[in-house]
């Protein structure tokens, strides 16, 4: 079965990606479609030895690399991206099948996903050091970047296109060789597909593997002695788990994790557009979005306004089978996501909060819900939902809006809606958040900002345009001399 032109069922069929297709050592696990469970075939799955196996391979062939000159290695970059064009479409449906979004985000994904990888592509062309100054006469100093090694990506299922290429393109564009370990649940989109672009891209062999597999080859990635770097996104469960491993072996380690993020309406705002906007952020993809609105935070002045809209919107929205209709929403990603948005819910209903729209679901396919009257304490204002629902919270002024905005251990993404930007900005400047936006909603995606997260949503790393030639290499300090200098003995 042909899932797609570019990744062809039979290429992948129960084969991990590895200086070759070749089998896995930890069998093989279904590829499925998540609106239908549909089994569009399998892959192998990478044991312990295949992941040092990898890594033994990525060393020896990352040094090639590393002496190719930047531009070149930007090349097989631009190509990828040529490649991508001309694909879009199928790796689009691809993302919808393995993820269960709407077809909306597939496309947005493989659009980010170009963004990315052209800027990374431009790294290879950018200075890679400086001469520095000496105190010495004579001495010649230059601090430069140098490659890390081999980088090992682990990435989740709900948005596995674009958070791979934010990691493997600016590893690659940096000289670094990469092993890829997507989430079980979005194998393909996740990895499959890199594994083939960048063969047919013309990159030489070694440099990238794909490794599917669960958390047990993920943690033989992070615990590899080869490997010198993990960029992670995922759970912070996973994340403080890793983290805490790579600390250890004094490994570099990006950790982009959960987040709980506050969107701010105040009594200015231009209600409809400030719901529409905030709907959007809450069920975009059904909230599976680490950036998702997990938090309405709405001033009391127009708190009835605000719900009414929103209601009114959410009751407007369709779920369904992304490939069976033009729906708002696809299916939450499996049953035990599911059960854990029911918990989210019932608890937080129980402790006084109030179903306006939704609530319930069909199997996977989750009503967009409303909730009111939703206070500090209850789960749906504390947890990482990862479900469409929409929590409101009222608040009577500014320093109560910026108390409850930051009454979380998380910070990735706050925002504020006002027609006072002065008074917004006044608001945002005391939000405790890797990511604050004026004026929008909290699920933006873009290169060229630094993109990473405060407190419990990450280590503060970043991936961004700005920030990932440091991110992916090291700076080495190298002086030189006509000659030895004389010394006292
Ligand atoms: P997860 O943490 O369960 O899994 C993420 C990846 O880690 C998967 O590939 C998984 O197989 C692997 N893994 C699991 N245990 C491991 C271990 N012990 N060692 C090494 N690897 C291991 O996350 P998920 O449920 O797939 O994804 C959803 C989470 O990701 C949410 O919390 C979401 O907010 C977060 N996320 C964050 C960002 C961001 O940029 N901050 C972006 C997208 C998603």
């Amino acid at each position: 079965m042909s899932v797609t032109e570019l990744a062809p069922a039979d290429v992948w069929r129960d084969k991990i990606y590895s200086g070759g297709w070749k089998t896995g050592g930890a069998g093989t696990m279904p590829v499925t479609e998540k609106a239908t469970g549909a089994e569009l075939g399998s892959i192998g799955c990478a044991s312990a030895a295949d992941v040092s196996a990898a890594a033994a391979i990525a060393k020896e062939a990352q040094a090639a690399w590393a002496e190719k000159t930047g531009p070149q290695r930007g090349d097989i970059l631009r190509e990828v991206v040529r490649l991508l064009q001309v694909h879009r479409d199928e790796i689009a449906l691809q993302i919808v099948r393995e993820t269960g979004s709407i077809r909306q985000k597939g496309q947005m994904e493989v659009q980010m996903a170009i963004r990315e990888i052209l800027e990374a592509a431009a790294l290879g062309s950018q200075p890679s050091g400086m001469i520095t100054a000496s105190d010495v006469k004579g001495r010649h100093s230059v601090a430069r970047r140098i490659p890390l090694g081999v980088v090992g990506v682990i990435t989740p299922w709900n948005s596995p296109f674009i958070l791979a290429a934010r990691a493997i393109a600016p590893a690659l564009a940096t000289g670094n060789a990469v092993l890829l370990k997507p989430d079980p649940q979005s194998s393909v989109s996740g990895g499959v597909l890199y594994a083939r672009l960048f063969e047919a891209a013309g990159l030489p062999e070694g440099l990238m593997h794909v490794l599917p597999g669960g958390a047990e080859t993920g943690d033989a990635l992070v615990r590899d002695p080869f490997v010198n770097m993990i960029s992670f996104t995922g759970s912070t469960r996973v994340g403080q788990a890793i983290g805490a491993v790579a600390g250890g072996l004094l490994k570099r380690a990006n950790l982009e994790l959960g987040g709980k993020n506050p969107y701010i309406v105040l009594d200015d705002a231009d209600v409809e557009a400030a719901a529409s906007a905030g709907a959007w952020g809450s069920y975009l993809h059904q909230g599976q979005v680490c950036m998702a609105v997990g938090r309405h935070l709405v001033h009391e002045r127009i708190a009835e306004a605000y719900v009414e809209s929103l209601v009114r919107k959410t009751e407007a929205l369709s779920v369904g089978d992304p490939f069976k209709g033009n729906f708002h929403l696809g299916p939450i990603v499996n049953e035990r996501q599911a059960a854990n948005v029911d918990r989210i819910v019932e608890d937080s209903v129980s402790k006084g909060a109030k179903i306006l729209a939704g609530g319930s679901r069909d199997g996977l396919f989750f009503k967009p819900t409303v909730m009111v009257d939703v206070a500090p304490g209850m789960p749906v204002f504390e947890e990482e939902i990862f479900g469409p629902v929409a929590a409101v919270t009222v608040f009577r002024n500014d320093d109560e809006a910026v108390t409850l905005a930051n009454q979380t251990r998380y910070g990735l993404v706050a925002a504020v809606v006002s027609a006072d930007l002065r008074r917004a900005q006044r608001i945002a400047d005391r939000l405790h958040a890797g990511i604050v936006h004026i004026n929008d909603q909290t699920i933006m995606h873009e290169v060229f900002g630094p993109m990473g997260g405060l407190g419990l949503s990450g280590n503060g790393q970043n991936y961004s345009t700005l920030t990932n030639a440091d991110q992916f290499t090291e700076w080495q300090w190298v002086t030189s001399r006509e000659s030895l200098p004389a010394y006292p003995f």
